[in-house]
């Protein structure tokens, strides 16, 4: 060992830290116990030793100035930036007491559980949340729960279980495992991998597919990456993803390229399916999504014809109108193909040796909470009692209806917030000003973070600090193979998301105490089925192990598992579906009051549905972009990081920047009815010329924090622009994140940016 380093430890990464959804290997160099040094672990299954910027940033991260290293609690007026240093016993004793002060008062339904995008939480705050005895587990802010939750929602209609595009990464051998089959295209569908890593997913795995010979089909708004190497790039109008679905299971089923023997054995519903998609012949579908009808055709025939293929899809389904409806038509589209858990293919995802570590669908919050956990849940649950689909499918409290009930109490009043995980005012929160009112209108807000933001500045009374992954013990079986997070360092006070959740946990319900005397304990139970145990698992296997592929019991073992019984509950070949096949009409939606067939919705602001909106604001703003510098809203205080991506910019094509005699690095509004943000140009022929793309999560972590700034939040950030209440009609999906329209145009001498508005503050002037 080099003298520079006293150890290496190699863990998985997961959040906090990189942001991401996490899974890669990681390679941590300690000297006189601080990390020096972060690097990819070449002998990770996973990443095969790649690691993304924010990964090589991560030094930065844990021990910036400004990191949040003990907890703290607010001894001024909410925003005025004035908070103590507190002890641990301190903080837990507070949150106790006032959370049980509410539960006493007006029931433990009255505290909200508010997360970010799906990381390392889900099961800690779940767990939290559940153990305290409230329903109200939820992504505050997040429009139409539109992210990942209704492509999750719609494949458990059609499929029974959650697939991803297969990349070999089922196999510890990868690519040279005899059983992958490389496939002969993926379409790349609204994401962007290589720049973040999606759900479970490696973003550079299609490139690697692509060094092998798998050709791209690519669709998209914007010209990516994989538009630039695509055998067919469709680029499509934001929100109309549904219909161009539509169209491509027409021309298949038209042309019979669908997969007959399949269909035949394995679907139900394929004729009426049939009748619904000769509502959108090409003509119509290239009208609604912009895209020439030959290309259209061309990409269809190229997909349909050529086997195995995938689709590796991305957020922008979730928030199309009706997103689980897009989300459906997509599905159908491999399961009539005969793409359907084949090698190549859209591989069913089950977690490592069928673990349950996170509630991830109806099934396993029945196996971590018992069979009546959703009956005693949907009976105070936010939109529990709107939504019947939502009632049925994950625990999450509906985010528009929660937002509103936050203001005004009704059906009954939500007193208090746990907020972990999610810089809301600066990030996901749709309608900025609605959720900081609703915020504002809580007797207590305790939030858990790494760093001051426009969220724990404008409405926190109680900060926890949070330890990265490089400080935390943690796991993941999502999807293979089983990992540890293992920790290297301990830095200032700060705790693990788990270690804080089980701390409360076992002061909410004391039988945790006994059942889990440490953390660990709690993860040997859930990996019981595995037969490994944490130590087990990291001293022998160096932290990660993969499923016997030979174990054809094993349900995360692929392929073709439908036909060898290893999804139905019974063990009968099929899938987990009411019908035992793929359903084409979804019989659940049935029970829910939704069409079982997929259809498609114009976006609620367009050309098309809202003619006189769109004379005054022409243009679509697509928000939501990736940078490889941040996830979501973090990372902007991170030197390395910023230095790449400076400035909060609004990408605009140059022939449009013309016409408005605006140029590259001018600042301008970018505004609608809303309200308007300021943002510097970038000249982008990426762009098309009817779309402009704002990314979102900024706020300037280097200007004030105190009200009225919030690091101006209010100025730059785009979901001052965005709606609430543009749900499906399953309660998931539709957040119009990405076809609300804007106008830009120049900033005019004297005017002024928006300030945030004055809500009465419900927690008292003179702190908590
Ligand atoms: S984005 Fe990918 S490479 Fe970066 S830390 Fe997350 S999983 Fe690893």
């Amino acid at each position: 060992m080099s003298n520079k380093y006293d150890r290496v430890v190699t863990t998985t990464v997961w959040s906090p830290g990189p942001g991401c959804h996490g899974g890669c290997g990681a390679k941590l160099y300690i000297k006189d116990d601080k990390v020096v040094k972060v690097e990819g672990d070449e002998s990770h299954p996973w990443s095969c030793g790649r690691a993304c910027s924010r990964l090589l940033a991560m030094t930065q991260y844990m021990y910036h100035k400004d990191r949040i290293l003990y907890p703290m609690k607010r001894v001024g007026a909410r925003g005025e930036g004035k908070f103590e240093r507190i002890s641990w016993d301190e903080a837990y004793g507070t949150v106790e007491q006032k959370f049980n002060d509410i539960k006493e008062r007006f029931g433990p339904e009255a505290v909200i559980f508010c997360q970010g995008t799906g990381r390392d939480i889900g099961g800690s705050i779940s767990f939290l949340c559940y153990a305290f005895g409230s329903p109200n587990w939820c992504q505050l802010g997040l429009a139409g729960q539109s992210c990942y939750t209704p492509r999750l929602g719609a494949m458990s209609m059609v499929q029974g279980d959650p697939c991803v595009a297969d990349c070999s990464q089922f196999f510890e051998k990868r690519f040279d495992d005899k059983r992958f089959e490389l496939p002969k295209y993926i379409v790349v569908w609204g994401q962007n991998p290589g720049v973040g890593c999606p759900d479970a997913f490696m973003g550079t795995w299609v490139v690697d597919c692509m060094k092998r010979g798998t050709k791209i089909i690519c669709i998209d708004p914007r010209w990516t990456y994989f538009a630039s190497r695509a055998e067919h790039f469709l680029q499509i109008r934001p929100g109309t993803d549904g219909a161009l679905a539509l169209g491509m299971l027409n021309v298949i089923i038209e042309n019979g390229w669908h997969d007959k023997e399949f269909v035949d054995k394995w679907c139900h519903g394929f004729d009426k399916l049939s009748e619904r998609v000769k509502e959108y012949p090409l003509s119509k579908v290239s009208a609604i999504t912009g895209i020439p009808e030959n290309v259209i055709f061309e990409a269809t025939k190229a997909y349909a014809l050529n086997r195995p293929s995938s689709i590796h899809w991305g957020l922008p389904i979730d928030m199309c109108p009706e997103g689980t409806t897009a989300a459906q038509a997509i599905a159908d589209l491999w399961c009539i193909t005969g793409n359907l858990d084949v090698p190549g293919g859209n591989v069913i995802a089950r977690p490592a040796f069928g673990l349950t570590q996170y509630p991830y669908d109806t099934h396993q919050m029945k196996a971590m909470y018992g069979d009546d956990i959703m009956d005693k849940i949907n009976s105070k649950r936010c939109g529990a009692g709107e939504y019947k689909y939502l009632a049925n499918f994950r625990g999450w409290a509906q985010p528009d209806v929660a937002v509103q009930q936050m203001i005004d109490g009704k059906p009954y009043p939500i007193k208090a917030a746990w907020i972990q995980t999610t810089n809301m005012l600066g990030g996901q929160a749709a309608d900025l000003n609605k959720h900081y009112r609703a915020l504002m209108n809580m007797d207590f807000n305790v939030v858990v973070d790494s760093f001051h933001n426009p969220t724990t500045m404008a409405i926190a009374d109680l900060i926890l600090p949070v330890a990265t992954f490089a400080e935390k013990e943690s796991w993941r079986a999502w999807y293979v193979p089983l990992q540890l997070i293992r920790p290297a360092v301990s830095v200032g006070e700060c705790k693990s998301d788990w270690e804080i959740n089980l701390e409360l946990a076992r002061r909410f319900n004391p039988k945790f105490k006994e059942k889990y005397p440490s953390f660990q304990s709690y993860v040997d139970e859930r990996m019981k089925s595995s037969g490994h145990t944490y130590k087990e698992l990291s001293e022998k296997h160096d932290g990660w192990i993969f499923p016997d592929p030979e174990d054809m019991k094993d349900c995360s073992v692929p392929y073709k598992r439908y036909e060898r019984g290893a999804l139905r509950p019974d063990g009968k070949p099929g899938f987990r579906t009411p019908t035992g096949k793929v359903e084409l009409y979804t019989t659940m939606h049935e029970q829910f009051g939704i069409d079982p067939l997929p259809f498609y919705v114009e976006p609620p602001e367009s050309e098309l549905a809202t003619p006189e909106l769109f004379k005054k604001y022409p243009l679509v703003m697509v928000t939501g972009r990736r940078s490889p510098m941040f996830f979501h809203s973090e990372h902007r205080m991170i030197p390395w990081l910023r230095v790449c991506d400076p400035d909060p910019i609004v990408e605009v094509n140059p022939d449009l920047l013309k016409e408005k005699g605006i140029c590259d690095g001018d600042w301008v509004w970018v505004e609608n009815d809303r309200g308007r943000i300021r943002r510097k140009v970038k000249a982008n022929y990426c762009m098309d010329k009817k779309c402009v793309s704002v990314p979102h999560g900024w706020w300037l972590p280097e200007t004030d924090g105190p009200a009225p700034d919030f690091y101006k939040s209010w100025e730059i950030n785009c979901n001052l622009l965005t709606p609430v209440d543009t749900q499906s009609s399953s309660g998931y999906g539709g957040g119009a994140y990405k076809t609300t329209l804007c106008r830009i145009r120049k900033i005019e001498a004297g005017e002024a940016c928006v300030t945030p508005p004055d809500y009465p503050d419900a927690a008292g002037k003179d702190g908590i």
